[in-house]
This record gives C-alpha cells, sequence and structure tokens, in this order.
C-alpha cells in the first residue's frame, strides 16, 4: 500500500513532466472508479497544478475543478510517452496534446478519481515535509494531549502522513517510549521527535522516488534500512536487545523497550 513518502514520490514526478501540459481530452476507462463528468472538464484544460494533501493527489485544471486522485492499494500515476500505450490495468488516460498521456493504473482497480470543486478539497492534518511544520509547532499540537505518542503521530488530523511504519521508526529514533502520554514530553525531547519525522520522511521519499525512476506499476517500496518495524524479537540495532511489538489502536507497534524509555 502506498505511504505518504511514496505519494509524493509520484507527485514529484508529475509535476516534473507534466505539470504546465494541456490535456485535449480524458478517457475514463473504468467508469466505477470516477466520480463527476471528468471527460468535460478536461476537454482542452491545463494542468496548473500538482498538489499533495496527505495521500490525496490533486490535479488542478485551468477549467476550474480539481481531479482528486486516491491511490489506495495498488494504484499508480505517471507519464507515459504516447498516450496509446496502455496496459491492461490503465484505468483512465488523459491524453495530453503533445501525444504523450498520464495514465491511471491500478491492477487491483481499488484508487479512485473524482471531480471536485476547488471549495471542496481535502482538509488533512499539518504535511511533515512542509515547511510550516516546525518543532515549534509540534510543540503546540502536543501541548495538554494525553494519547499515546505512536497514536498521536498516527492521527492525521494532526500530522498527516506518518502511517505505521514511519510513526515507529520516528518515535525509535527520538528514543520515546510508544505508550508515554505525547503532551507530557519535554521541550528537548520535541525537538528530536520533530528531528526525527523529518529525517524518517525525507529518507523515505528520496527511497521512493528512486524506485519511481521508470514509469510502470506502482510496486511495494524498497523501504530504508527499519529499526524496529516488523521486527519483533530480532536484536535491536543499537542496543541487541530483541524488540517488541504491543497493539495500540488496533495496529502493531514494534519498539526496543531499552532504547525508548
Ligand atoms: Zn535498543
Amino acid at each position: 500500500m502506498p505511504e505518504m513518502p511514496e505519494v509524493e514520490a509520484v507527485c514529484r514526478r508529475l509535476r516534473a513532466e507534466a505539470e504546465g501540459a494541456t490535456i485535449r481530452r480524458a478517457r475514463i476507462l473504468r467508469p466505477s472508479m470516477a466520480k463527476g463528468d471528468i471527460e468535460e472538464a478536461c476537454r482542452k484544460a491545463r494542468l496548473t497544478r500538482v498538489e499533495r494533501r496527505g495521500k490525496n493527489i490533486l490535479l488542478h485544471l485551468s477549467s476550474g475543478p480539481v481531479l482528486h486522485v486516491h491511490l489506495r492499494m495498488t494504484g499508480n500515476l505517471y507519464v507515459t510517452v504516447d498516450h496509446r500505450m496502455l496496459v491492461t490495468s490503465a484505468r483512465a488516460v488523459f491524453e495530453l496534446t503533445d501525444g504523450r498521456g498520464i495514465v491511471f493504473e491500478d491492477p487491483r482497480a481499488l484508487g479512485r478519481i473524482a471531480l471536485l470543486e476547488r471549495d471542496s478539497l481535502p482538509e488533512v492534518g499539518l504535511d511533515p515535509l512542509s515547511p510550516e511544520f516546525t518543532a515549534e509547532v509540534l510543540a503546540l499540537l502536543v501541548r495538554g494531549s494525553k494519547r499515546p505518542a505512536k497514536l498521536f503521530l498516527m492521527d492525521q488530523d494532526k500530522v498527516s502522513g506518518l502511517g505505521n511504519i514511519y510513526a515507529a521508526e520516528a518515535l525509535f529514533r527520538a528514543g520515546i517510549d510508544p505508550r508515554r502520554a505525547v503532551g507530557s514530553l519535554r521541550r528537548p525531547r520535541i525537538a528530536r521527535l520533530y528531528q526525527a519525522i523529518v529525517e524518517v520522511m525525507r529518507a523515505a521519499v528520496e527511497t521512493s522516488d528512486r524506485l519511481y525512476s521508470s514509469p510502470g506499476r506502482l510496486i511495494e517500496a524498497e523501504r530504508q534500512e527499519l529499526m524496529v518495524y516488523d521486527r519483533e524479537g530480532e536484536p535491536c540495532r543499537v542496543c541487541r536487545r530483541p524488540i517488541l511489538r504491543l497493539a495500540q489502536g488496533g495496529r502493531s507497534t514494534y519498539f526496543c523497550g531499552k532504547c525508548q524509555g
């Protein structure tokens, strides 16, 4: 399942290759995955901006509305040199005036594409890759919160895009017990957490970006070397004690009982 860093990598590529391009026409190949009159809105529309909000991809059209794409489990969105060259799992194609195409591919057909008005775009929490995310802002967000640190990080209303993997990795790097009430962290520890989140997410985007160097099927990203996630019973890479697992909010949390005290 694409995590936020993979979606960011998809957006970066689209920005570099197709921002400013003009769509000649859109073809929806699997209508059950699409909502709204996409064909009409895309006719001779320019793709003015590629925006990411959490895992939502927003393609702003010069005609006014916005195409909202969600990749869900197996979706991918990429530019192909010839819009006629399509794989069988292509669900929509946006033919560009220069002959290229933007392909929405999804083998399992669980993704969604919808036409939205500008005032009804999805709202998400603060993006850890945005310049607005700072140690000071994180300190304000955690103030007074009794939420366990892991659940706080996974709460998309506060900080968006940190899934199960990256929340666990950031807490390990910051040396924070995932069960600790996040509002009880002292300022230097919050600063370390901020730094850890940014480092983990940047590294993940870079890894994802390398893996998307050629357009094609979205593959499960080869993750950066993980310190704790999915390593129950294996030795901690720092102290050699076995990594522990516990359930939090219905998900598994992996951590080191010694390094995260
Ligand atoms: Zn350890």
